[in-house]
């Protein structure tokens, strides 16, 4: 049967999911690359958000007892990625430049 992978840690806690670093949704998205390249130079900033992210309004969102997966991904460009679904063990979230991003994307080579 095919692995689903966890959401092991997720360090942002601006999240109305996140409790005590753990993400009590059932499910994640991990969405979009949103990629800059800065003037004259090749570099290029890739950004694997948190599609699930949702500002804490009060009580925490999703239930306790639930221990996120990573339900699919469209970041194409890591390592982990085959035709949209995450095959990494399990993956952790953090803050990047102001929003949540999955940390344990790798971009191959
Ligand atoms: S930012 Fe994403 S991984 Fe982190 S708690 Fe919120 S929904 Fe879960
Ligand atoms: S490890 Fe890679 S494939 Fe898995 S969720 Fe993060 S960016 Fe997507």
């Amino acid at each position: 049967m095919t692995r689903i992978p966890l959401v092991r840690l997720c360090e942002v806690s601006e999240c109305g999911f996140n409790e005590a670093n753990m993400c009590r949704a059932a499910a994640i998205q991990v969405g979009d690359e949103e990629v800059s390249v800065a003037p004259r130079q090749a570099a290029v900033a890739v950004h694997p958000r948190c599609d699930t992210f949702t500002p804490r309004r009060g009580a925490h969102f999703g239930a306790a007892d639930l221990h996120a997966q990573v339900g699919s991904c469209k970041s194409e460009s890591c390592k982990y990625n085959e035709r949209f679904r995450c095959t990494a063990e399990a993956i952790i979230v953090g803050n990047h430049d102001g929003h949540a991003d999955c940390k344990t994307y790798h971009r191959p080579g």
